[in-house]
């Protein structure tokens, strides 16, 4: 089954506005054809990004949402509100979501119906810390954070993505090898046919997350089951971040 490969920046809490647009509208003047690019940009910068993407096939994308419409949630940014502003795809599950600011199991299944739900597409994030690797729990971790997302109300393969985001490879300039970074992204497969079954997750794309930089990336996109990358350090320079896109090619 040939999937299309997709890299997405995830830019965190990085860049200004000015920043920000130049970025975007770099990566959009580089990016090739035959590889999915898409950029996860602080909340602030949407839509000047999105602006900047215009006419481009670069996917604009935000790394977190509320679950709830509207309303008494101060603080929060709804996914309407994102749509609002040309937002495609979201992020659910991003590990400094789940281990800084404390948002449970609960939270982020919350947070990956609405946005499977709303229309776009969903990045979910998954994976273990060193502390869960070292006691081999990183296939049953993986498993827990999966089963987060409902099969029955997500029928389309294309607008769910998976990011295999080792937690001690994010940011650390250690990244998993080629075969662990494999093992786990078989095994998501496998976990994925039996949520769904075996067509449906043969076309869904699992990223690989953690400290992949263009040096690396040959390796890690050449694994069977890696579909491309979810990106933070190396995705704040367009330079560096194309390189891992052609590398998806
Ligand atoms: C990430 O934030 O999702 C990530 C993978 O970061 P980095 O590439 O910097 O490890």
């Amino acid at each position: 089954m040939a999937r299309t490969g997709f890299v997405a920046g995830n830019w965190k809490m990085n860049t200004n506005k000015q920043g920000a647009v130049a970025l975007a509208k770099a990566v959009a003047q580089g990016a090739p054809a035959g590889v999915q690019v898409g950029v996860a940009v602080p909340f602030v910068y949407l839509d000047a990004v999105g602006q900047a993407l215009a006419g481009s096939s670069v996917m604009l994308g935000a790394q977190d949402a509320c679950w709830l419409p509207n309303g008494a949630c101060t603080g929060e940014i709804s996914i309407e509100m994102l749509k609002d502003v040309g937002a495609k795809f979201v992020l659910t599950g991003h590990s400094e979501r789940r281990h800084i600011f404390g948002d449970g199991p609960e939270f982020v299944a919350k947070k990956a119906h609405a946005v499977y739900s709303s229309g776009l597409t969903l990045i979910h994030c998954v994976g273990e810390t060193l502390e869960q690797r070292d006691a081999n729990q990183t296939l049953a971790v993986v498993q827990k954070q999966l089963e987060e997302l409902q099969p029955a109300s997500i029928a389309d393969p294309d607008r769910l993505v998976i990011a295999y985001e080792p937690v001690w490879a994010i940011g650390t300039g250690r990244n998993a090898t080629n075969e662990q970074a494999q093992e786990v992204h078989a095994y998501i497969r496998q976990a994925l046919g039996k949520l769904w079954n075996q067509n449906f997750a043969s076309q869904v794309r699992i990223q690989y997350g953690g400290s992949m930089k263009p040096d690396n990336a040959a390796g890690l996109l050449a694994q069977p089951d890696v579909d491309g990358g979810l990106i933070g350090g190396a995705a704040l320079k367009a330079e560096s971040f194309l390189a891992i896109v052609n590398a998806a090619k």
